[in-house]
């Protein structure tokens, strides 16, 4: 066996080589573990293993190899201490909220995060007397106002999707700690090549690794990255419990992923950026939303925290809703798919998808116009991405 991991290495360096352990067959790709569970050499060793007097695997669904590798690439990525894999991102946030908030503790969340971590927070965690505020992303004071004596944990996502806002990370870590709470903030649409939370402040990083860390469409999986107590112990502690743990095949094609995560993650950017631009400059096009405009309100934190916009531009063109679906359904090459970070370029109605359950009031105050069309952009041609937008912006 031998370790190539060093902790001097430069990102993309680590993105290759962290986790990597050779075995005596002399592979060079990553090995994939497919077992659920490891074979003991007497029943001595069987007991020093349960007793957790000698490291080593015991059940898949407490550690397995190849979902190690995943886990400590990750981590180096983050440059967290520990990492924990997931099933599925929605697996990491519940992991994170069952290893540390308990009955009576309170969460203070964004208003803007994925639809289905509203769901998990106030009709499950609700049930078990964890109550949870939703307040603005980028509105500080807002924040401080929610936070009460009970509350535990902050959480967020930046850029939020799909109006691309952005929270000062750093400025919400300090009000997190001055309160004695946590602040994790999901990192899915950045990923740790275009920005590191925990470098700011934060306590714990969540992904979900079906979107950008995977790239390719091909997975659901998810982590959690912080320190050593809270995820190595807590998280994991819950995950080798309640056993939502990645499969090791996920976690190889995920790994793979980590390899071009930081190529693909600024052609995204590119792609992006041709596209905002392209769409800025059409008659037809109200407003566009995209961090790397140096219209977009945040500019300057934005360059300050990121290292690059990301891959998601949403735009409102005239004409409402019939407007919007007719170039959407113009469009021959972009999927019509509510996945994000996939080469392949999706696109969506936010108004009738994703932010369909919420009320006339609620989408005005969030923002979700009927005109609004969110694109995930993938890694084709920018020209052939633009063209096909183009088509649909032209048709009437
Ligand atoms: C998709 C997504 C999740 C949930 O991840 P799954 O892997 O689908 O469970 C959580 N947060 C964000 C920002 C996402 O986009």
């Amino acid at each position: 066996m031998s370790d190539q991991h060093g902790d001097d290495f430069d990102f993309d360096t680590l993105a290759i080589r962290s986790g990597y352990r050779r075995t005596e067959e002399g592979e060079h790709s990553e090995a994939l573990f497919m077992t659920s569970s490891f074979v003991f050499g007497s029943a001595a060793e069987a007991a020093a293993r349960f007793s957790g007097e000698q490291p080593g695997n015991i059940y898949a669904r407490f550690t397995n190899p190849t979902v190690r590798c995943f886990e400590q690439r990750l981590a180096a990525l983050e440059g967290g201490e520990r990492c924990v894999a997931t099933a599925s991102g929605m697996a990491a946030i519940l992991s994170l909220c069952l290893a540390h908030l308990q009955a009576g503790d309170h969460i203070v969340c964004s208003r803007s995060v994925f639809g289905t971590t509203t769901v998990l927070f106030e009709k499950y965690l609700g049930k078990f007397g964890i109550d949870t505020s939703f307040v603005d992303l980028t509105d500080l004071q807002a924040w401080q106002q929610a936070l009460r004596p009970e509350t535990r944990l902050l959480f967020l996502e930046t850029p939020s999707n799909p109006l691309t806002e952005v929270a000062d990370i750093a400025a919400l870590a300090d009000l997190a700690h001055n309160a004695g709470a946590l602040l994790a903030v999901d990192n899915c649409f950045c990923t740790p090549a275009l920005q590191r939370p925990l470098q700011l402040g934060a306590d714990v990083v969540i992904h979900s690794a079906t979107k950008f860390l995977d790239g390719q469409g091909r997975i659901i999986g998810g982590a959690v990255v912080g320190g050593e107590t809270l995820v190595g112990v807590g998280v994991y502690g819950v995950v080798r419990t309640a056993g939502p743990s990645m499969s090791p095949f996920n976690a190889w094609v995920a790994l793979k992923g980590l390899e071009t995560l930081s190529l693909r993650m600024k052609a995204h950017s590119a792609n992006a950026q041709r596209l905002a631009e392209a769409l800025q400059a059409h008659a037809r096009v109200k407003r566009v939303y995209f961090p790397g405009l140096p219209e977009h309100p945040q500019h300057e934190l934005i360059q300050r925290q990121q290292s690059a916009p990301g891959g998601i531009v949403s735009f409102v063109v005239e004409g409402g809703r019939e407007a919007a679906w007719r170039v959407i359904d113009t469009c021959r090459m972009l999927s019509i798919t509510a996945n994000l970070g996939d080469t392949k370029t999706t696109i969506t109605h936010p108004a009738t998808t994703t932010h369909g359950r919420l009320s006339d009031a609620q989408k005005q105050t969030a923002g979700i116009e009927d005109g609004l069309i969110r694109v995930a952009v993938g890694l084709e041609s920018a020209d052939d991405i633009i063209a096909d937008l183009m088509r649909g912006l032209e048709r009437r």
